[in-house]
This record gives C-alpha cells, structure tokens and sequence, in this order.
C-alpha cells in the first residue's frame, strides 16, 4: 500500500501540534490512507518539542525532530523532506490554515498520475492590513523577478517521491521551495483552497522578515536584479554624451564658466548608481560566499526516535 508522508514545519507552535496531530491523523485514518506525520521543529523556544515527542508516544505514525537554532521554514521543510519515507509527500504548515480537506483531493490526484499537485490559494484568509499589504508587494517583486505568477502559490502542495529525491539533490543551500516545484517541472495538477484563520498562536513573519525573504529569494532565483545595473549604466552613458555634447559647444562658443548645477547632479546621479550597483553586485557576492562555504542547510539538534531509544536505553540500565 501507498505511504504518504505529511511535513510539517513547526516554529512556537506549541498550542497547534496536537490538534494539528490529531486532525490530520483522524482524517486520513477515516480515508484509509496509510500516512506518517513528520513534524520539524524550526529551533523553537517554546515546549513544541516536547508536544511533538507527546504525540509520537500516542501514535507511532508520527516522528519529529528539532533544530539546534532557527533555520527558517525553507531548510525545515527540506529536512523534513529528507527524512520522510512515503510514496508522495505533502507539505503543509502546521497552523491549519491550509486545509486538510484537500489532502484527499490531492491524493486522488497523485494515484491518477500527477507528480507535483500544487496547492493553489482562491482567497488569503482573514489578514492585518499591514500583513496583506507587505505579502501582497512580496508576490509582486517575486512574480516579475522569477517570471512566474507566485500570488497564488504557496508551499501547500504533494510531490511524488521522484520530485522529492530530486529536489533533495539540488546542491544550493538557498531555496525557495514554492519555485523550485515550478522550475523541477513534472506532471503538476492543481488543487484550489481557501486559506482559514489562524486557530492559536500568530503568524511568524514580520514586514522586515517577508522583505528579507523577498530579497533573498529573488536574489537566489533570478539574476535580473544585476542585468539592472547594466541598464543603469546605459542611462548613465546616453545622460553623459548629452552633456559632453552641451558643454563641448558651451566651451567652442566662450560661455562655458556656469555649470556647477550640472556639476552637483553629475555627482548625486552617478555616485546613486553606482552605490546602488555596488549593493546589487554586493549582494550577489554574499549568496555565492554563503553557497560556497558550503555549511550544512540546518542542524538536527534531536529527533522523536532518538530520544525513545534514549529513554529505551536508560530503562535498560535501570532494570
Ligand atoms: N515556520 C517555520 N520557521 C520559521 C517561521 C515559520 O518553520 O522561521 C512555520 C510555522 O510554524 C508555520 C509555517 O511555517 O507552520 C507558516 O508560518 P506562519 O503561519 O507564521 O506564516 P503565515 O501563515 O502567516 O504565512
Ligand atoms: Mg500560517
């Protein structure tokens, strides 16, 4: 019979795991699908941990493990992919807010062909203002940058083992996970969902964290930032022969002592490109330091199946 494996990405999220456990768990035992939950806890500072190690007791389809710090949501669902064993695998987050109704849906999907089911969202849920307004100029720098519509995506989705093993072979240790299911390409279906509120907790991203996110991203997935400094320069060059022109026939014709105004903006105008070239080339430079460094993506700092045979072994030494 078919596995299917559910990540889950998990950072403070204490008061959501066990319901999210039981939901999920209730719901596919009611559809006959054999599953196996695999919560990653993001270096959570709260007792997440330890209710993700109370619900593997309960049930023995459920794993789990921690992160030594935060390592953001990206390497938690790669972990989590690397450690799941399914047939297909689903990666949702663990607040709920994408809806478990579909995950059949999505199923059905897989078991009629389909390699990559992308979860597709009709509505963003219930947001802050401010929330919508920074996520809503998120998708719009991410959908120019890297070419395809990302409003609509999000994380939610199935990949069939093929996907995962080679996703899990991509070498770079900045990802992007809702593109890269685009850019892997594969047989992909749809399904659509309504994002619900949040039920405990809150959200976990700052307008400075979705920015530094974008950038990040946008940085790791597309080079047209820097092609940008070559069009900047091409303003900068056509502006200069104007002049050059301007003060040439200023010089032949003896009126050429005025002339500071320009001077000042020659100065403010190419000293702001090149600053602003400086930073994109700049940032490009720290992606290939950091990929080149080649540190690990995140660390396992413990996980549910060691800690059991821990305990295990100490029972031994008691007895
Ligand atoms: N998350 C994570 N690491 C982080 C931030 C978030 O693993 O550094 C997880 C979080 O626990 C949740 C999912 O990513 O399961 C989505 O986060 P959140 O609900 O805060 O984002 P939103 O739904 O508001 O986009
Ligand atoms: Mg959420």
């Amino acid at each position: 019979m078919a596995l299917l494996s559910i990540v889950l990405p998990a950072y403070n999220e204490e008061e959501n795991i066990v319901n999210t456990a039981g939901v999920l768990s209730g719901l596919l035992e009611e559809q006959g699908i054999d599953y196996e939950l695999l919560f990653v806890s993001d270096g959570s500072r709260d007792g997440t941990f330890s209710e993700i190690c109370r619900a593997a007791e309960k049930n023995s389809r459920i794993r789990g493990a921690e992160f030594s710090r935060n390592f953001g949501k990206e390497a938690a669902i790669f972990a989590g992919l690397g450690m799941t064993k399914g047939n297909a695998v689903i990666v949702m987050d663990c607040d709920l807010q994408h809806p478990p109704q579909v995950i059949p849906q999505m199923w059905k999907l897989w078991q009629d062909g389909a390699e990559v089911v992308e979860g597709i969202k009709v509505s963003r849920g219930k947001e802050s203002l401010a929330h919508k307004l920074s996520a809503g100029l998120f998708y719009r720098i991410m959908s120019r940058l890297i070419n395809m519509d990302m409003n609509a995506s999000s994380d939610f989705k199935l990949l069939d083992r093929k996907v995962v093993d080679v996703l899990l072979t991509l070498p770079e240790r900045n990802t992007f996970f809702r593109a890269l299911s685009f850019w892997v390409g594969f047989r992909t279906e749809s399904v659509s969902y309504e994002v619900r509120e949040r039920q405990y907790g809150k959200s976990k991203w700052s307008f400075f964290s979705l920015m530094k996110y974008a950038v990040t991203n946008a940085t790791s997935f597309s080079t047209l930032p820097l092609q940008l400094v070559t069009v900047m320069g091409v303003i900068a060059i056509l502006f200069s022969v104007v002049l050059f022109i301007q003060t040439l026939v200023k010089y032949l014709s003896g009126t050429a002592v005025e002339g500071f105004t320009t001077v000042i903006f020659l100065i403010l105008i190419i000293g702001g490109f090149l600053m602003l070239s400086l930073g994109i080339i700049g940032h490009y430079i720290a992606r290939i330091y950091e990929e080149v460094k080649g540190r690990p993506r995140y660390i396992v700092s413990r996980t549910t199946w060691e800690a059991a045979s821990d305990t295990a072994e100490t029972d031994k030494i008691k007895e």
